[in-house]
Protein backbone atom coordinates (compact mmCIF):
# COMPACT_ATOMS: atom_id res chain seq x y z
CA UNK A 1 0.00 0.00 0.00
CA UNK A 2 1.02 3.55 -0.58
CA UNK A 3 2.31 5.95 1.93
CA UNK A 4 0.63 8.86 0.81
CA UNK A 5 -3.13 9.36 0.60
CA UNK A 6 -2.50 11.34 -2.90
CA UNK A 7 -0.15 11.28 -5.31
CA UNK A 8 -0.64 15.27 -5.64
CA UNK A 9 -1.96 17.56 -3.05
CA UNK A 10 -2.63 21.18 -4.98
CA UNK A 11 -2.94 24.16 -2.71
CA UNK A 12 -5.44 26.61 -4.24
CA UNK A 13 -7.95 26.16 -6.93
CA UNK A 14 -7.32 29.07 -9.40
CA UNK A 15 -6.20 29.15 -13.20
CA UNK A 16 -2.89 27.40 -11.96
CA UNK A 17 -3.93 24.89 -9.75
CA UNK A 18 -6.74 23.08 -11.41
CA UNK A 19 -4.93 22.75 -14.77
CA UNK A 20 -2.42 21.40 -13.13
CA UNK A 21 -4.53 19.19 -10.88
CA UNK A 22 -6.63 18.24 -14.45
CA UNK A 23 -3.44 17.24 -16.18
CA UNK A 24 -1.83 15.09 -13.42
CA UNK A 25 -4.67 13.22 -12.68
CA UNK A 26 -4.98 12.52 -16.61
CA UNK A 27 -1.58 10.85 -16.24
CA UNK A 28 -2.99 8.89 -13.70
CA UNK A 29 -2.06 10.63 -10.47
CA UNK A 30 -4.44 10.61 -6.94
CA UNK A 31 -5.33 14.24 -7.01
CA UNK A 32 -6.74 17.19 -4.11
CA UNK A 33 -7.39 20.11 -4.52
CA UNK A 34 -7.89 22.65 -1.62
CA UNK A 35 -9.97 26.34 -2.07
CA UNK A 36 -10.36 28.22 0.72
CA UNK A 37 -12.48 30.44 -1.36
CA UNK A 38 -14.11 30.11 -4.46
CA UNK A 39 -12.91 27.29 -7.71
CA UNK A 40 -11.37 29.48 -10.28
CA UNK A 41 -9.15 31.64 -7.96
CA UNK A 42 -8.79 35.99 -9.14
CA UNK A 43 -8.92 35.66 -12.70
CA UNK A 44 -12.53 33.81 -12.86
CA UNK A 45 -13.82 35.32 -9.68
CA UNK A 46 -12.47 38.90 -9.06
CA UNK A 47 -10.01 39.46 -11.56
CA UNK A 48 -9.71 39.19 -15.55
CA UNK A 49 -12.68 37.63 -16.52
CA UNK A 50 -14.93 40.15 -14.67
CA UNK A 51 -13.30 42.77 -15.21
CA UNK A 52 -13.21 42.37 -19.40
CA UNK A 53 -17.27 42.63 -18.44
CA UNK A 54 -16.75 45.49 -17.15
CA UNK A 55 -14.98 46.53 -19.39
CA UNK A 56 -17.38 45.51 -22.22
CA UNK A 57 -20.08 47.35 -20.18
CA UNK A 58 -17.95 50.75 -19.93
CA UNK A 59 -17.31 50.95 -24.21
CA UNK A 60 -21.16 50.95 -25.19
CA UNK A 61 -21.05 54.42 -23.83
CA UNK A 62 -18.80 55.37 -27.44
CA UNK A 63 -20.87 52.98 -29.40
CA UNK A 64 -23.68 54.70 -28.90
CA UNK A 65 -21.86 58.17 -29.25
CA UNK A 66 -20.65 56.93 -32.22
CA UNK A 67 -23.68 55.50 -34.17
CA UNK A 68 -24.75 58.51 -34.30
CA UNK A 69 -22.62 59.78 -37.37
CA UNK A 70 -23.28 56.24 -38.92
CA UNK A 71 -26.82 57.57 -39.34
CA UNK A 72 -28.33 56.00 -36.19
CA UNK A 73 -30.48 58.27 -33.40
CA UNK A 74 -30.40 56.28 -30.44
CA UNK A 75 -32.34 57.54 -27.53
CA UNK A 76 -30.11 59.38 -24.67
CA UNK A 77 -29.24 56.08 -23.02
CA UNK A 78 -28.71 55.15 -18.98
CA UNK A 79 -26.58 52.72 -17.51
CA UNK A 80 -27.85 50.33 -14.50
CA UNK A 81 -24.71 49.51 -11.99
CA UNK A 82 -27.02 46.77 -10.42
CA UNK A 83 -28.18 44.50 -13.50
CA UNK A 84 -24.32 44.78 -14.76
CA UNK A 85 -23.16 43.85 -11.07
CA UNK A 86 -25.89 40.75 -10.87
CA UNK A 87 -25.54 39.37 -14.43
CA UNK A 88 -21.64 39.35 -13.79
CA UNK A 89 -22.48 37.54 -10.94
CA UNK A 90 -24.61 35.57 -12.78
CA UNK A 91 -21.77 34.52 -15.34
CA UNK A 92 -19.15 34.25 -12.93
CA UNK A 93 -21.29 31.57 -10.93
CA UNK A 94 -21.47 29.49 -14.12
CA UNK A 95 -18.23 29.57 -14.45
CA UNK A 96 -17.25 28.95 -11.23
CA UNK A 97 -19.43 25.58 -12.07
CA UNK A 98 -17.52 24.55 -14.48
CA UNK A 99 -14.26 24.88 -13.25
CA UNK A 100 -15.78 22.75 -10.83
CA UNK A 101 -17.17 20.14 -13.01
CA UNK A 102 -14.05 20.02 -14.88
CA UNK A 103 -12.01 18.87 -11.94
CA UNK A 104 -14.56 16.47 -10.85
CA UNK A 105 -14.72 15.03 -13.82
CA UNK A 106 -10.66 14.33 -14.52
CA UNK A 107 -11.15 12.48 -10.88
CA UNK A 108 -9.91 15.78 -8.68
CA UNK A 109 -11.27 15.74 -4.74
CA UNK A 110 -12.02 19.45 -3.81
CA UNK A 111 -11.59 20.63 -1.08
CA UNK A 112 -13.11 23.38 0.42
CA UNK A 113 -11.05 24.61 2.98
CA UNK A 114 -7.58 26.36 3.67
CA UNK A 115 -4.82 23.74 3.55
CA UNK A 116 -1.33 24.60 5.60
CA UNK A 117 1.77 23.11 5.05
CA UNK A 118 2.92 20.58 8.28
CA UNK A 119 5.53 18.84 6.19
CA UNK A 120 7.45 17.94 2.93
CA UNK A 121 4.91 15.39 2.41
CA UNK A 122 1.71 16.84 4.78
CA UNK A 123 -0.67 19.19 4.73
CA UNK A 124 -3.03 19.95 7.44
CA UNK A 125 -6.61 21.06 6.69
CA UNK A 126 -7.56 24.33 8.69
CA UNK A 127 -10.86 23.62 9.87
CA UNK A 128 -11.41 20.15 10.09
CA UNK A 129 -7.86 19.59 11.34
CA UNK A 130 -7.58 16.23 8.82
CA UNK A 131 -4.06 15.60 7.94
CA UNK A 132 -3.20 14.59 4.27
CA UNK A 133 -0.11 12.66 2.86
CA UNK A 134 1.01 13.53 -0.25
CA UNK A 135 3.95 12.37 -2.59
CA UNK A 136 4.01 15.98 -3.89
CA UNK A 137 2.51 19.13 -3.03
CA UNK A 138 1.72 21.94 -5.56
CA UNK A 139 1.33 25.59 -3.64
CA UNK A 140 -0.68 27.57 -6.18
CA UNK A 141 -2.43 30.29 -3.83
CA UNK A 142 -1.69 33.33 -5.97
CA UNK A 143 -1.66 36.70 -4.68
CA UNK A 144 -3.45 39.36 -3.12
CA UNK A 145 -3.50 43.35 -3.65
CA UNK A 146 -2.00 45.60 -1.39
CA UNK A 147 -3.34 48.69 0.33
CA UNK A 148 -0.16 50.61 0.27
CA UNK A 149 0.92 53.77 0.67
CA UNK A 150 -0.24 52.98 4.35
CA UNK A 151 -1.78 56.38 5.02
CA UNK A 152 -4.12 57.78 7.73
CA UNK A 153 -7.16 56.83 6.65
CA UNK A 154 -6.43 54.03 4.64
CA UNK A 155 -9.50 51.88 5.84
CA UNK A 156 -11.88 53.70 3.71
CA UNK A 157 -10.20 52.85 0.54
CA UNK A 158 -10.83 49.75 -1.27
CA UNK A 159 -9.21 47.37 -3.40
CA UNK A 160 -9.70 45.90 -6.77
CA UNK A 161 -10.78 42.71 -4.90
CA UNK A 162 -13.88 44.94 -3.43
CA UNK A 163 -15.04 46.75 -6.70
CA UNK A 164 -16.91 44.43 -8.26
CA UNK A 165 -18.95 43.86 -5.32
CA UNK A 166 -20.17 47.84 -4.82
CA UNK A 167 -23.60 48.34 -4.38
CA UNK A 168 -23.66 51.51 -5.99
CA UNK A 169 -21.93 52.89 -8.94
CA UNK A 170 -19.59 55.81 -7.16
CA UNK A 171 -20.32 58.82 -8.95
CA UNK A 172 -16.61 60.38 -8.15
CA UNK A 173 -13.65 57.65 -7.45
CA UNK A 174 -10.17 58.21 -7.52
CA UNK A 175 -8.43 55.65 -8.73
CA UNK A 176 -4.34 55.22 -7.00
CA UNK A 177 -1.97 53.89 -8.94
CA UNK A 178 -0.33 53.70 -12.70
CA UNK A 179 -0.01 50.14 -13.44
CA UNK A 180 -2.30 47.40 -15.04
CA UNK A 181 -5.07 47.24 -12.38
CA UNK A 182 -5.39 50.98 -11.97
CA UNK A 183 -5.58 52.00 -15.88
CA UNK A 184 -8.00 49.67 -16.73
CA UNK A 185 -10.49 50.23 -13.36
CA UNK A 186 -10.13 54.26 -14.51
CA UNK A 187 -10.86 53.58 -18.02
CA UNK A 188 -14.00 51.79 -16.76
CA UNK A 189 -15.57 54.06 -14.49
CA UNK A 190 -15.03 56.51 -17.28
CA UNK A 191 -16.71 54.99 -19.11
CA UNK A 192 -19.74 54.17 -17.60
CA UNK A 193 -19.92 57.91 -16.74
CA UNK A 194 -18.35 58.43 -13.17
CA UNK A 195 -15.80 61.16 -12.55
CA UNK A 196 -12.59 59.81 -12.33
CA UNK A 197 -9.02 61.22 -10.77
CA UNK A 198 -6.13 58.48 -12.14
CA UNK A 199 -3.10 59.67 -9.30
CA UNK A 200 0.14 58.14 -10.02
CA UNK A 201 3.74 58.80 -8.66
CA UNK A 202 5.32 58.40 -11.50
CA UNK A 203 5.70 60.98 -14.28
CA UNK A 204 3.69 58.52 -16.71
CA UNK A 205 1.29 55.66 -16.38
CA UNK A 206 2.20 51.96 -16.99
CA UNK A 207 6.01 51.90 -15.96
CA UNK A 208 8.15 48.94 -18.51
CA UNK A 209 5.65 49.85 -20.93
CA UNK A 210 7.52 51.45 -24.25
CA UNK A 211 7.34 55.67 -23.63
CA UNK A 212 4.90 56.05 -26.96
CA UNK A 213 2.36 53.70 -25.19
CA UNK A 214 2.87 55.47 -22.02
CA UNK A 215 2.29 58.71 -23.59
CA UNK A 216 -0.62 57.63 -26.11
CA UNK A 217 -2.32 56.41 -23.41
CA UNK A 218 -1.85 59.15 -20.77
CA UNK A 219 -3.02 61.80 -23.65
CA UNK A 220 -6.13 59.52 -24.63
CA UNK A 221 -7.16 59.38 -20.62
CA UNK A 222 -6.92 63.58 -20.42
CA UNK A 223 -8.74 63.44 -23.80
CA UNK A 224 -11.43 60.98 -22.15
CA UNK A 225 -12.14 63.57 -19.87
CA UNK A 226 -10.05 61.74 -16.72
CA UNK A 227 -8.12 63.64 -13.92
CA UNK A 228 -4.86 62.34 -14.67
CA UNK A 229 -2.79 63.60 -11.85
CA UNK A 230 1.11 62.67 -11.55
CA UNK A 231 3.77 62.88 -9.67
CA UNK A 232 1.87 62.74 -6.88
CA UNK A 233 0.63 60.10 -4.08
CA UNK A 234 -2.38 60.32 -1.79
CA UNK A 235 -1.48 61.80 2.27
CA UNK A 236 -4.31 61.10 3.75
CA UNK A 237 -8.21 60.28 3.72
CA UNK A 238 -11.14 61.13 5.72
CA UNK A 239 -14.78 61.09 5.55
CA UNK A 240 -16.89 63.56 5.06
CA UNK A 241 -20.64 64.51 4.71
CA UNK A 242 -20.50 63.94 1.24
CA UNK A 243 -17.77 60.91 0.42
CA UNK A 244 -14.46 60.80 1.11
CA UNK A 245 -11.67 63.61 1.14
CA UNK A 246 -8.34 63.26 -0.33
CA UNK A 247 -5.42 64.87 0.63
CA UNK A 248 -2.71 64.67 -1.85
CA UNK A 249 1.68 65.08 -1.80
CA UNK A 250 0.82 68.52 -3.89
CA UNK A 251 -1.66 69.96 -1.53
CA UNK A 252 -4.29 69.47 -3.61
CA UNK A 253 -7.86 67.91 -2.53
CA UNK A 254 -10.22 65.87 -4.33
CA UNK A 255 -13.80 64.86 -2.98
CA UNK A 256 -14.71 61.43 -3.81
CA UNK A 257 -17.38 58.34 -3.45
CA UNK A 258 -14.60 55.85 -3.91
CA UNK A 259 -11.18 55.63 -3.80
CA UNK A 260 -9.81 52.50 -5.24
CA UNK A 261 -6.00 51.33 -4.22
CA UNK A 262 -4.10 49.75 -7.01
CA UNK A 263 -0.44 50.01 -6.43
CA UNK A 264 0.48 45.74 -6.72
CA UNK A 265 -0.42 42.81 -5.86
CA UNK A 266 1.75 40.93 -3.12
CA UNK A 267 2.13 36.67 -2.99
CA UNK A 268 -0.53 34.68 -0.66
CA UNK A 269 2.25 32.92 1.35
CA UNK A 270 1.79 34.29 4.72
CA UNK A 271 0.18 31.38 6.90
CA UNK A 272 1.02 28.95 4.73
CA UNK A 273 3.49 26.83 6.67
CA UNK A 274 6.42 27.44 4.25
CA UNK A 275 9.16 28.40 7.14
CA UNK A 276 8.55 25.02 8.85
CA UNK A 277 9.77 23.16 5.80
CA UNK A 278 12.60 25.78 5.14
CA UNK A 279 11.57 27.48 2.32
CA UNK A 280 12.43 31.00 2.50
CA UNK A 281 10.93 33.91 0.86
CA UNK A 282 12.40 36.57 -1.56
CA UNK A 283 12.10 40.28 -0.79
CA UNK A 284 8.32 40.30 -1.43
CA UNK A 285 7.14 37.35 -0.27
CA UNK A 286 7.11 34.80 -2.96
CA UNK A 287 8.47 31.06 -3.28
CA UNK A 288 12.02 30.85 -5.42
CA UNK A 289 11.60 28.00 -7.55
CA UNK A 290 13.87 26.71 -10.17
CA UNK A 291 13.14 26.62 -14.25
CA UNK A 292 10.80 23.20 -13.27
CA UNK A 293 8.77 25.48 -10.46
CA UNK A 294 10.75 23.14 -8.19
CA UNK A 295 11.28 24.59 -4.71
CA UNK A 296 14.41 24.01 -2.33
CA UNK A 297 11.99 20.60 -0.95
CA UNK A 298 12.31 18.61 -3.35
CA UNK A 299 8.49 17.39 -2.72
CA UNK A 300 7.24 21.42 -2.90
CA UNK A 301 6.54 23.00 -6.00
CA UNK A 302 5.00 26.26 -6.75
CA UNK A 303 3.49 27.84 -9.33
CA UNK A 304 1.80 31.17 -11.02
CA UNK A 305 1.51 35.23 -8.94
CA UNK A 306 3.24 32.80 -5.89
CA UNK A 307 6.46 33.02 -7.69
CA UNK A 308 6.28 36.53 -8.93
CA UNK A 309 7.74 35.50 -12.04
CA UNK A 310 5.07 36.56 -15.20
CA UNK A 311 1.58 37.23 -12.84
CA UNK A 312 -0.71 36.52 -15.72
CA UNK A 313 -3.49 33.69 -15.96
CA UNK A 314 -1.68 31.80 -19.54
CA UNK A 315 1.84 31.65 -17.25
CA UNK A 316 -0.17 30.37 -14.15
CA UNK A 317 -1.81 28.17 -16.56
CA UNK A 318 1.40 27.06 -18.76
CA UNK A 319 3.14 26.74 -15.40
CA UNK A 320 0.79 24.41 -13.80
CA UNK A 321 0.89 22.27 -16.93
CA UNK A 322 4.59 21.74 -17.30
CA UNK A 323 4.63 21.22 -13.60
CA UNK A 324 2.21 18.26 -14.54
CA UNK A 325 3.92 17.05 -17.71
CA UNK A 326 7.23 17.37 -15.69
CA UNK A 327 6.37 15.61 -12.67
CA UNK A 328 3.78 13.15 -13.58
CA UNK A 329 3.61 12.30 -17.28
CA UNK A 330 7.70 11.65 -17.66
CA UNK A 331 8.17 14.81 -20.00
CA UNK A 332 10.19 17.51 -18.66
CA UNK A 333 9.33 20.50 -19.23
CA UNK A 334 10.06 24.42 -18.82
CA UNK A 335 8.18 27.65 -19.45
CA UNK A 336 9.56 30.12 -21.35
CA UNK A 337 9.23 33.48 -20.04
CA UNK A 338 11.37 35.90 -22.11
CA UNK A 339 8.34 36.45 -25.14
CA UNK A 340 4.90 37.25 -23.20
CA UNK A 341 2.57 38.76 -25.15
CA UNK A 342 -0.11 40.94 -23.14
CA UNK A 343 -2.96 43.21 -23.18
CA UNK A 344 -3.90 46.07 -20.85
CA UNK A 345 -7.66 46.55 -21.19
CA UNK A 346 -7.78 50.08 -21.14
CA UNK A 347 -10.26 51.85 -23.51
CA UNK A 348 -8.01 52.68 -25.38
CA UNK A 349 -6.78 48.76 -25.48
CA UNK A 350 -2.86 48.14 -25.13
CA UNK A 351 -1.41 45.26 -26.86
CA UNK A 352 2.32 44.40 -26.44
CA UNK A 353 5.17 41.85 -27.10
CA UNK A 354 8.24 41.86 -26.87
CA UNK A 355 10.57 45.29 -25.75
CA UNK A 356 10.16 48.68 -25.74
CA UNK A 357 12.15 50.81 -27.55
CA UNK A 358 14.82 51.47 -24.50
CA UNK A 359 15.22 48.29 -23.70
CA UNK A 360 15.18 47.06 -27.41
CA UNK A 361 18.19 49.37 -28.02
CA UNK A 362 19.81 47.93 -24.73
CA UNK A 363 20.16 44.43 -25.58
CA UNK A 364 20.39 44.87 -29.20
CA UNK A 365 22.18 48.07 -30.48
CA UNK A 366 21.40 49.34 -33.52
CA UNK A 367 17.80 49.03 -34.36
CA UNK A 368 14.99 50.75 -36.57
CA UNK A 369 11.84 51.49 -35.40
CA UNK A 370 9.02 52.12 -37.49
CA UNK A 371 5.53 53.24 -36.27
CA UNK A 372 2.24 55.05 -36.93
CA UNK A 373 -0.08 56.92 -35.68
CA UNK A 374 -3.46 57.52 -37.04
CA UNK A 375 -7.46 58.44 -37.34
CA UNK A 376 -8.93 54.55 -37.75
CA UNK A 377 -11.63 54.52 -40.41
CA UNK A 378 -13.86 54.14 -37.73
CA UNK A 379 -13.73 57.14 -36.40
CA UNK A 380 -14.02 59.35 -39.43
CA UNK A 381 -17.78 59.42 -39.68
CA UNK A 382 -18.47 59.38 -35.86
CA UNK A 383 -16.20 62.18 -35.50
CA UNK A 384 -14.78 59.80 -32.23
CA UNK A 385 -11.00 61.39 -31.52
CA UNK A 386 -9.62 58.12 -30.74
CA UNK A 387 -6.42 57.52 -32.53
CA UNK A 388 -3.99 54.53 -32.89
CA UNK A 389 -0.58 53.82 -32.37
CA UNK A 390 1.36 51.20 -33.97
CA UNK A 391 4.91 50.75 -33.22
CA UNK A 392 7.34 48.13 -34.61
CA UNK A 393 11.04 47.77 -33.38
CA UNK A 394 13.80 45.88 -35.52
CA UNK A 395 17.05 44.38 -34.77
CA UNK A 396 19.14 45.67 -37.68
CA UNK A 397 21.32 42.80 -37.68
CA UNK A 398 19.03 40.01 -38.10
CA UNK A 399 15.86 42.27 -39.26
CA UNK A 400 14.14 40.25 -36.75
CA UNK A 401 11.15 41.99 -35.10
CA UNK A 402 11.80 42.02 -31.33
CA UNK A 403 9.02 44.38 -30.38
CA UNK A 404 5.73 45.00 -31.50
CA UNK A 405 3.37 47.29 -29.66
CA UNK A 406 -0.12 48.38 -30.59
CA UNK A 407 -2.81 51.08 -28.65
CA UNK A 408 -6.35 51.42 -29.85
CA UNK A 409 -9.96 49.43 -30.39
CA UNK A 410 -8.67 45.80 -30.30
CA UNK A 411 -5.08 45.82 -29.44
CA UNK A 412 -5.66 42.74 -27.04
CA UNK A 413 -6.99 40.52 -30.03
CA UNK A 414 -4.45 41.90 -32.96
CA UNK A 415 -1.60 40.73 -30.42
CA UNK A 416 -2.30 37.68 -29.69
CA UNK A 417 -2.17 37.23 -33.49
CA UNK A 418 0.74 39.52 -34.54
CA UNK A 419 2.34 37.16 -31.20
CA UNK A 420 2.54 34.05 -33.37
CA UNK A 421 4.99 35.62 -35.77
CA UNK A 422 6.65 37.22 -33.73
CA UNK A 423 7.58 34.44 -31.47
CA UNK A 424 8.73 32.49 -34.74
CA UNK A 425 11.13 35.07 -34.99
CA UNK A 426 9.48 36.38 -37.95
CA UNK A 427 11.33 39.42 -39.52
CA UNK A 428 10.55 42.97 -40.83
CA UNK A 429 10.63 41.26 -44.22
CA UNK A 430 8.58 38.36 -43.07
CA UNK A 431 6.29 41.44 -41.96
CA UNK A 432 6.24 43.31 -45.64
CA UNK A 433 5.84 39.98 -47.59
CA UNK A 434 2.34 39.53 -45.89
CA UNK A 435 -0.75 41.08 -48.22
CA UNK A 436 -2.28 43.99 -46.26
CA UNK A 437 -5.95 43.04 -45.54
CA UNK A 438 -8.43 46.05 -46.54
CA UNK A 439 -9.38 47.82 -44.92
CA UNK A 440 -8.37 47.30 -41.24
CA UNK A 441 -6.65 49.40 -38.80
CA UNK A 442 -4.23 45.99 -38.61
CA UNK A 443 -2.71 46.68 -42.32
CA UNK A 444 -0.68 48.92 -41.01
CA UNK A 445 1.44 46.56 -39.58
CA UNK A 446 2.63 45.55 -42.46
CA UNK A 447 2.62 48.31 -44.59
CA UNK A 448 4.94 50.05 -42.54
CA UNK A 449 8.08 50.75 -44.92
CA UNK A 450 9.78 53.79 -43.73
CA UNK A 451 11.83 53.65 -40.97
CA UNK A 452 11.19 56.51 -38.03
CA UNK A 453 15.20 56.47 -37.07
CA UNK A 454 16.50 56.81 -40.01
CA UNK A 455 20.07 55.20 -40.78
CA UNK A 456 23.19 56.93 -41.06
CA UNK A 457 24.46 57.54 -44.63
CA UNK A 458 27.21 55.56 -45.05
CA UNK A 459 30.61 57.45 -45.91
CA UNK A 460 31.50 57.26 -49.54
CA UNK A 461 35.33 56.07 -49.07
P1 LIG B 1 1.39 46.84 -11.07
O1 LIG B 1 2.62 46.32 -10.47
O2 LIG B 1 1.12 46.64 -12.51
O3 LIG B 1 1.28 48.40 -10.79
C1 LIG B 1 1.37 48.92 -9.50
C2 LIG B 1 1.29 50.43 -9.61
O4 LIG B 1 1.21 50.98 -8.30
C3 LIG B 1 2.49 51.04 -10.29
O5 LIG B 1 2.06 52.10 -11.09
C4 LIG B 1 3.32 51.53 -9.11
O6 LIG B 1 4.08 52.66 -9.41
C5 LIG B 1 2.24 51.93 -8.12
N1 LIG B 1 2.70 51.85 -6.73
C6 LIG B 1 3.31 50.82 -6.12
N2 LIG B 1 3.54 51.11 -4.82
C7 LIG B 1 3.08 52.35 -4.62
C8 LIG B 1 3.05 53.21 -3.49
N3 LIG B 1 3.54 52.83 -2.32
N4 LIG B 1 2.51 54.43 -3.65
C9 LIG B 1 2.01 54.83 -4.83
N5 LIG B 1 2.00 54.05 -5.94
C10 LIG B 1 2.54 52.83 -5.82
O7 LIG B 1 0.23 46.24 -10.17
P2 LIG B 1 -1.32 46.09 -10.39
O8 LIG B 1 -1.88 46.04 -9.02
O9 LIG B 1 -1.86 47.07 -11.35
O10 LIG B 1 -1.43 44.66 -11.07
C11 LIG B 1 -0.76 43.52 -10.50
C12 LIG B 1 -0.39 42.55 -11.58
O11 LIG B 1 -1.54 41.89 -12.04
C13 LIG B 1 0.19 43.19 -12.85
O12 LIG B 1 1.55 43.43 -12.77
C14 LIG B 1 -0.12 42.18 -13.88
O13 LIG B 1 0.91 41.23 -13.91
C15 LIG B 1 -1.41 41.54 -13.39
N6 LIG B 1 -2.58 42.03 -14.15
C16 LIG B 1 -2.65 41.77 -15.48
C17 LIG B 1 -3.72 42.22 -16.21
C18 LIG B 1 -3.79 41.95 -17.68
O14 LIG B 1 -3.09 41.07 -18.15
N7 LIG B 1 -4.58 42.71 -18.44
C19 LIG B 1 -4.82 42.96 -15.60
C20 LIG B 1 -4.62 43.20 -14.20
C21 LIG B 1 -3.55 42.73 -13.52
P3 LIG B 1 5.54 52.54 -10.06
O15 LIG B 1 5.32 52.22 -11.50
O16 LIG B 1 6.15 53.87 -9.83
O17 LIG B 1 6.24 51.43 -9.33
Amino acid sequence: MSDFDVDLFVIGAGSGGVRAGRIAAGYGARVMVAEEFRVGGTCVIRGCVPKKLLVYASRFHDEFHDAAGFGWSVPEPSFDWSTLIANKDREIDRLEGIYRTNLERSGVTILNERAVIEGPHSVRMATSGTVIRAKVILVAVGAHPTMEPRIPGAELAITSNDVFDLKTQPRRIMVVGGGYIAVEFAGVFAGLGSAVTLLHRGDKLLRGFDDDVRDALGAAYRQRGIDLTLGATVSHLERVSDGIRATLSDGSVREVDQVLVATGRRPNTSGLGLDRVGIALDPVGAIPVDDYSQTVVPSIYAIGDVTNRANLTPIAIREGHAFADTVFGNKPTAVDHSLIPTAVFSTPEIGVIGCGEHAARALYGEIDIYKTAFRPMRATLSGSQDRVLMKLIVDRASDRVVGLHIVGHDAGEMIQLAGIAVTMGATKADFDRTVAVHPTASEELVTMRVPHVVKKPVDVV
